[in-house]
């Protein structure tokens, strides 16, 4: 007789249990700044909605969590960069990362967002079928897993980079190093740098942050460029808040500066749009002040391009200059010809000894976490898509994503990017819609690059990148004044937005 199988009624059970997928009215991806907000924006606009996140990794906060190097801060202020519901309290404006994520992470216990949360989750694939109206995403979990899930809608809060691995060009002897090469994205936790001689090679914001951070333990930290951005200094502190705090409540003070910010940094992008020399000149001059005559200020402060042609560096409290004026730190503008054993060697021909390498060379940017997106069967290249509103994209169906500003706070578009998806929501529900959808019908649009940034990380993934339209709604307007009329006020069927009803029926 054929040994009998025991079946063990709880394991299938929870075999069925995985085979069936979990329903959800909104699946939100990402539970970093921009997942949290459109949690709370979802549970407080459209409170009859069942929403859960999934998040890769077993923490939140994203970018705010990844990054561990020293001196890790953001370059915007916490009154633009916090949310538009939860007034930013301490007296520091522009703050470190830890602040940052601790400001994430109490926005979503307070509104028991974090109990929504199915860590350890990887989202690898969406398909949405018209005619059951809804999205099927494929996830793996933390056990290595595949779990699926249906959701009416989906937000992607997935941010703008692989967080596998940063940049990493390759130079010519890398091998040959004796020292430590380190990535700002992967910061060995045990790196000690006391009395080290640190070269960091890049210039943007994660290099003008690192620099003078180091400088502390470091022997000396030196800033290898290729070529120079523009750096800014401002205070941490904002003085014109601190001071309104002893005269008004804290969310009335979170207004006013938040929109004294805003539009301060409007003005200054428009300027530099309209007179770049005068602003080209401005920052160099400030720059002259802060480093003395002596200083080689146009070799190694004035960029090939003009300001806001890629993102402005800031400096709180001129943190990267006093480093520079105590001898500390200092900036080497050319290019490396190959990695020795002992360092660098330069085209000029100059040797840079170090014995740790940073390699502050950026990100590599990924679209909707690497997620491949089918409709009806067919697979979407989302760069032959068309950006609608910043938010959506053409011809792809109830599906939205969090994409910051380049030249403002991130958070400030994404705030904008949950209401509106609330709108539209709400919107739906009201009329009794399953599915909306951006169609492209007018055929004077012209395609433009969805961003018109020459930054290197921009350029390098221009292929994989949505385009923009030449006119509203198609197009990218960088703008939160703008975006605040279109996003919060503008009708949301504005004919261009498809809605249908289930089984496929279009509204007429
Ligand atoms: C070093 C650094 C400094 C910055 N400084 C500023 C600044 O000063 N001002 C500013 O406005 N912006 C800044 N940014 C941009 C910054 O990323 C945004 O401010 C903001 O943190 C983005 O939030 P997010 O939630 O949209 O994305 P992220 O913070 O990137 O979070 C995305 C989350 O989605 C998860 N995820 C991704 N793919 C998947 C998937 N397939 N499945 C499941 N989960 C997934 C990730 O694990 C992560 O937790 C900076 C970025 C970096 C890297």
């Amino acid at each position: 007789m054929a040994d009998s199988v025991k079946i063990d009624p709880g394991a299938i059970a929870t075999a069925n249990d995985k085979l069936r997928p979990e329903q959800f009215d909104v699946l939100i991806v990402g539970a970093g700044l921009s997942g949290i907000g459109a949690a709370y924006h979802l549970q407080t606009e459209c409170p009859g909605k069942t929403f859960v996140i999934l998040e890769a990794r077993n923490a939140t906060g994203g970018t705010w969590d990844l990054f561990r190097y020293p001196g890790i801060r953001s370059d915007s202020d916490m009154f633009t960069l916090g949310y538009r519901f939860r007034p930013w309290r301490e007296s520091r404006a522009i703050v470190d990362g830890p602040s940052i994520l601790r400001y994430i992470r109490e926005t979503a216990s307070e509104h028991g967002i974090d109990r929504k949360i199915r860590f350890g989750h990887h989202v690898t694939r969406a398909c949405w079928s018209s005619e059951d109206a809804r999205w099927m995403v494929e996830a793996t979990d933390a056990n290595g897993e595949a779990v699926r899930f249906v959701s009416n809608f989906l937000y992607m809060c997935s941010g703008y980079y692989d967080y596998s691995e940063g940049y990493m060009p390759g130079w010519p002897g890398m091998e040959r190093f004796r020292g430590q090469i380190v990535h700002p994205q992967k910061w060995p936790e045990d790196l000690k740098y006391s009395g080290k001689r640190v070269v960091v090679i890049g210039s943007g914001a994660t290099a003008v942050t690192l620099v003078p951070a180091m400088t502390d333990e470091a022997r000396h930290v030196t800033m290898l460029q290729r070529s120079p951005t523009y750096i800014v200094a401002r205070p941490s502190q904002d003085a014109i808040a601190n001071f309104l705090r002893k005269i008004l409540p804290a969310r009335a003070v979170y207004v006013v500066v938040r929109w004294k910010n805003v539009l301060v940094g409007m003005y200054f992008y428009g300027l530099s749009r309209r007179k770049p020399d005068y602003m080209k000149q401005g920052i160099l001059n400030l720059v002259r002040k802060e480093l003395g005559p002596e200083y080689d200020v146009d070799k190694h402060f004035s960029p090939r391009y003009n300001p806001w042609d890629q993102r402005l560096c800031l400096v709180p409290d001129s943190d990267l200059f006093a480093a520079i004026r105590a001898g500390k730190a200092s900036i080497v503008t050319d290019e490396i010809e190959t990695f020795t054993e002992k360092g660098l060697r330069l085209r000029s021909g100059d040797e840079l000894e170090a014995d740790i390498i940073v390699t502050a060379t950026g990100l590599r940017l990924k679209l909707l976490g690497g997620m491949q997106i089918i409709v009806d069967g067919k697979p979407v290249d989302m760069s032959r898509t068309l950006g609608y509103k910043g938010v959506m994209f053409s011809d792809v169906p109830n599906l939205a994503s969090a994409f910051g500003y380049t030249n403002a706070s991130w958070t400030l578009k994404a705030d904008l990017t949950a209401a509106y998806v609330c709108r539209v929501l709400n919107y739906m529900d009201e009329k009794g819609f399953a599915a909306c959808v951006p169609r492209r019908r007018d055929a004077d649009i012209v395609e433009e690059p969805m961003v018109n940034f020459t930054s290197g990380y921009f350029l390098r993934a221009s292929a994989i990148l949505p385009k923009q339209g030449s006119k509203k709604p198609w197009k990218l307007y960088q703008n939160y004044a703008l975006d605040t009329l279109s996003l919060r006020l503008g009708k949301v069927d504005d004919g261009t937005m498809e809605f249908s009803r289930s089984n496929g029926n279009r509204a007429v």
